[in-house]
């Protein structure tokens, strides 16, 4: 596809040096990697510790102030007298509050909220979850330098595909504290389809994927559609607290409560040890990882307990695949319905699936391939390593955005309507729910009442017709307007949502050219559960305000999406001009605005909603994101 993204406009001029290496990196929840292609094939950089995968676990000795990360520290976590002095599965706390943490959520560390959201306590100093990540970055950064003998800067990241704004932009500070320039924030579903080699010649012109992966710590799940080296992310829905971990720790309470009946007492210090054995049942059971190898139909565990004085003392017990399988199949059920939200988001049915990719070291579970087979009545693809897969993606995006190979676009969408707060305390959309990103809309406003010389903007997401029913993203004022009777000021305002999903939003008085913008940080995390519930909510009350809307929110939703192609039309005959479009795609573009104008000019009240004005809406939206991504590369470009 020669209709591409400048991608390169990520980069800053002034470091326009050399060879620009850009590594891709897997941040996860258990373990972290870093990758690289050379030669056109994508393979792990090994840590320092000699291993492709760090756990992404920080552990200070007690008497001693270093800090050391990976498996040296996951050997002392199991150190009862260490226990205040490990982190791990920090990924978890990224942008949160403990309000938001699940009820039953349980830490082996200290957390508190600080000023920026949950801060975990190491050797008795609290830190935020930004800085632990960036200790684990740093720690890929100085194995990547080890290993290509230059320093390594430029970093492609992963991140669950949930991960809202505020994760994001959490996200992005690890990585600048790490020393790194984050490139991109990459979808680790999307890293996947790219180390499988989706959307490359060779491959059927029109793919679909479901990208199916259960880590340590997130369940995520995204339908993918790869055409003509194009992807698309159609749809992408998780649970942020279903991992590995939780499946540890149903099996550990197995083990706890079987302690207690057996020796009377358990000693809480040892939780963490408890925890190790139940992985270890898990990964023996799925044959450690070696494909192809004949597997155990049972484990044996033994634990010495710490308060006995005997060697006796001892918890011993055999566990059968078939009862640890009856024990965690109900976790695992809880991705079915999960992925038919995203299938039913995407307006696919399962058998239009092309692949079905399993990612995250939890799907080496047999049970996991067997429940993921009958949800999407498909054999998973298992080829590539479930635990290496996201970073030999990052590292083929990396190499994308390097230069090396223009022709892959990457597309993302937005996963809640964002918009501002108008008069009445009605919530306006601008950018509607699972829009492709990069997006622009700017919509013009105007005062209410006479002299104001300020507008505040609200910036909400959400799916309800009021502000009170949606989540508030933040504020800002335009000061500075000069007094007019109301009606009179017109205010642009501009939504501009980057390639990473970070959504800027600026103001602007057309009179007097005086703007004011800001980038929407959240001060809190927005959870799926959220997400899951706003959505509900907006069906829910669908009909009610269906009934009362629908019409007058065609028509202006028809103006809007027709203002906006016309406000830009300058741009775009000028884009045209220097051959940024393709013929049919400027045909494309030219005959939809034609129709929506025609309408619009026919009747500017319709009863009700037109099938017709749908469909012209929905072909103008469609055939304008192609104006949409360059304006964007434009205004990235300064
Ligand atoms: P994350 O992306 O969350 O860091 P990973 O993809 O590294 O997670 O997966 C880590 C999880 O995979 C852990 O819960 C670990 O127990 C599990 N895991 C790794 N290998 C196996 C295996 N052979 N069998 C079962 N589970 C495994
Ligand atoms: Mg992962």
């Amino acid at each position: 596809m020669s209709g591409t993204i400048q991608i390169e406009k990520h980069f800053n001029a002034s470091q326009a040096s050399p060879l620009k290496t850009i590594v891709g990196m897997d941040l996860g929840t258990t373990h972290s990697l870093v990758a690289i292609v050379e030669n056109s094939s994508s393979r792990i950089l090994p840590t320092r510790e000699g291993h492709d995968l760090l756990p992404s676990i920080v552990s200070l000795a007690s008497d001693d102030a270093e800090r050391v990360t990976g498996y040296a520290a996951r050997a002392r976590r199991s150190h009862a007298s260490n226990r205040t002095h490990t982190l791990a599965s920090v990924k978890r706390l990224m942008g949160r509050t403990i309000a938001e943490l699940p009820a039953d959520s349980r830490f082996p560390f200290r957390i508190r909220d600080g000023k920026g959201g949950i801060e975990v306590e190491l050797g008795g100093t609290f830190y935020s979850p930004v800085e632990v990540s960036s200790w684990i970055l740093s720690e890929l950064k100085k194995s990547a330098e080890a290993q290509l003998g230059f320093p390594v800067q430029n970093a492609v990241i992963t991140v669950p595909a949930y991960f809202d704004d505020t994760q994001r932009q959490a996200t992005r500070a690890a990585a600048r504290l790490a020393g790194l320039r984050p490139i991109r924030i990459l979808n680790e579903p999307t890293a996947a389809a790219l180390a499988y080699g989706s959307g490359k010649a060779g491959k059927a012109q029109n793919e679909r994927v479901a990208v199916y992966d259960l880590g340590g710590g997130t369940f995520d799940v995204s339908i993918l559609q790869i055409q003509d080296g194009l992807f698309e992310v159609l749809s992408t829905r998780g649970d942020t607290q279903l991992g590995g971990d939780d499946l540890d720790r149903a099996l550990a309470e197995v083990m706890v409560s079987e302690i207690r009946a057996t020796f009377g007492a358990f000693d809480d210090t040892q939780w963490e040890q408890v925890l190790e054995h139940s992985e270890q049942v898990r990964k023996t059971l799925s044959g450690n990882g070696t494909q192809g190898a004949a597997l155990p139909e049972s484990v044996e565990v033994a634990i010495p307990m710490d308060c006995s004085t005997s060697a006796s003392q001892t918890y011993r017990r055999v566990f059968r695949r078939d009862e640890v399988d009856a024990l965690l199949r109900p976790w695992i059920e809880r991705t079915r319905k999960i992925c038919s939200d995203a299938l039913a988001d995407a307006g696919i049915a399962a058998d239009q699936l092309d692949e079905v990719l399993m990612v995250g070291g939890t799907t080496r579970m047999p049970l996991v391939r067997e429940v993921a087979e009958s949800i999407f009545g498909k054999k998973p693809n298992t080829s590539l390593d479930p635990d290496r897969v996201v970073a030999l993606g990052a590292a083929v995006q990396g190499d994308l955005l390097a230069g090396n190979n223009p022709d892959v676009l990457l597309l993302d969408v937005v996963p809640l309507t964002l918009g501002m707060e108008t008069y009445g305390g009605v919530f306006h959309p601008l950018i509607p729910r699972n829009s492709k990103i990069p997006t622009v809309a700017t919509e013009a406003f105007t005062t209410y009442v006479d002299k104001q010389t300020g507008v505040e903007i609200h910036v909400l997401q959400g799916e309800r017709d009021l502000v009170a029913e949606n989540r508030s993203l933040g504020k800002f004022t335009l000061k500075g307007i000069p007094p007019q009777p109301a009606g009179q000021p017109r205010i642009e305002v501009a939504f501009l949502v980057d390639a990473d999903g970070i959504l800027q939003v600026s103001a602007k008085d057309l009179a007097t050219g005086n703007s004011q913008a800001v980038e929407i940080k959240p001060s809190l995390g927005l959870t799926d559960q959220v997400v899951e519930t706003m959505v509900q909510e907006s069906l829910d009350h669908a009909f009610k305000d269906l009934a009362a809307r629908s019409g007058i929110e065609q028509i202006n939703k028809a103006k809007s999406v027709y203002a906006h192609v016309q406000n830009h039309w300058k741009e775009a005959e000028q884009f045209w001009t220097e051959n940024k479009f393709s013929p049919q795609e400027w045909d494309h573009l030219n005959a939809a605005y034609r129709k929506v104008g025609g309408i619009l000019e026919a009747s500017s009240h319709p009863a009700g909603d037109s099938p017709e004005l749908d469909t012209a809406i929905k072909e103008l939206n469609a055939a304008s994101t192609r104006l949409a991504e360059l304006l964007v590369t434009q205004a990235l470009n300064g």
